[in-house]
């Protein structure tokens, strides 16, 4: 395998990994066709596999997701790279993938990087493996663009810590919401000591540390990633564990991968999961986070998950608002984002148009970004119900 196959080859499974996405749907690898310089061949630029990604900041980038190797000495059940399954492994050496990324980079075919691995020799040794290409591209190529660097299961705080004073964001993933399910899903990994406490370490660090220690001088954000479904847990499980971390340890964000066979995995035979469900998962941790709701809001069913045929906000304000619209010009921020088709930058902005003059027709509302229609039916305007305007747009 020459590098670029070798790259191809690691980087053709991470649509599985979320990380960076703005919807919550997977995005499909994509062949930018830049302006590439002349050393890069048509079969080069065809084989670099970057995904449109949007970064925290809300900057949409050309995203190189990939693992520094693919040979992993664990056996989840659910991924394509556990030990034993037989496919052609493939691997970096800090030095190489950091040169060729440069390469890419300095053609404009790539800006960021989203860098994991398989795990071999244990967790700490394959994180220094990691470790060594960041400090390479930072310190020797001088590449100042965006880095989200991967926390291996195993790794050592030391090395979290150096891990947060290179990268933009951090993140591992808990694939299942706790303990029980884990060992459902990943029976060499422990859930607490591995995957949980290195959270828990990191939000030590920026608690403790001056922020100037961090790369730019900001420490970096968390993220971490769930296997909807693949252990049989219920959403109520997944969102009591994201929502904690996003209290407790200032999780940025969960992603939600929905669980899909891989062929010749100890759950090939297993369904695949609705992708709805993802879809649902990311719209309640939304609420979670950014709309005030509690988790005992959710319009959870009787199996503890969200209905797949409703959007949990619309549910809430069908059981909660029905009778009792919210007048649009009184109601205060966290009232404004418990109405369907305003979100929180719609909300600040009816606080400042309502300094102005009075709300008095869906039109106004329109012209601020909200979804008219579907707000309506939850809310007065002046004092007036504003269904029969709905009606118009
Ligand atoms: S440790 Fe990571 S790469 Fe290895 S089998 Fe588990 S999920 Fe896959």
């Amino acid at each position: 395998m020459d590098q670029l196959e070798t790259l191809q080859s690691l980087s053709e499974q991470m649509e599985l990994e979320h990380a960076e996405e703005s919807r919550g749907e997977p995005a499909r690898p994509a062949c930018f066709t830049p302006k590439a310089r002349p050393e890069f061949t048509e079969r080069e630029k065809r084989a670099a596999f970057v995904h449109p990604a949007q970064l925290p900041n809300g900057k949409q980038i050309k995203l190189l997701k990939t693992l520094l190797s693919s040979a992993c000495e664990r056996d989840c059940f659910y991924c394509p790279f556990r030990a034993g399954r037989d496919f052609r492994r493939a691997a970096f050496k800090p030095q190489e993938f950091a040169e060729l990324f440069m390469k890419l980079h300095q053609s404009n075919m790539a800006e960021g990087i989203f860098l994991s691995s398989g795990i071999a020799a244990g967790g700490a040794n394959t994180q220094n493996k990691i470790l060594d290409t960041a400090e390479i591209l930072r310190n020797k190529l001088g590449f100042r663009g965006y880095l989200h660097l991967k926390i291996m299961p195993g790794a050592e705080k030391g090395q979290v810590e150096r891990l947060m004073q290179l990268a933009d964001r951090v993140s591992i993933n808990l694939e299942a919401p706790n303990t029980e399910r884990l060992a459902r899903l990943a029976p060499n990994k422990t859930f607490i000591e591995e995957l949980f406490r290195p959270l828990k370490w990191v939000e030590e660090i920026r608690q403790s540390q001056p922020a100037y220690k961090g790369w730019k001088g900001r420490w970096p954000s968390t993220v971490t990633q769930f296997v909807a479904g693949g252990s049989d847990e219920s959403d109520l499980e997944l969102l009591t564990t994201t929502d904690w971390l996003m209290k407790n340890v200032r999780l940025k964000r969960a992603y939600f991968s929905a669980f899909h066979p891989i062929s010749d995995t100890p759950m090939e035979n297993k369904p695949a999961v609705d992708p709805m469900r993802e879809h649902r998962l990311y719209q309640a941790s939304f609420l979670l986070r950014d709309y005030g709701f509690d988790l005992e809001e959710m319009p959870f069913v009787q199996d503890g998950n969200l209905p797949l045929a409703e959007d949990p906000k619309l549910a809430w304000a069908q059981q909660n608002l029905q009778g009792k619209p919210l007048e649009i010009n009184n109601a205060e921020r966290g009232e404004l984002l418990r109405i369907p088709g305003i979100g929180p930058k719609g909300a600040d902005a009816i606080l400042r148009a309502r300094k102005l003059s009075k709300l008095r027709d869906l039109a106004a509302l329109r012209k601020l970004g909200i979804v008219a229609a579907r707000a309506a039916p939850f809310l007065l305007l002046d004092g007036r119900r504003p269904e029969s305007q709905a009606m118009m747009f």
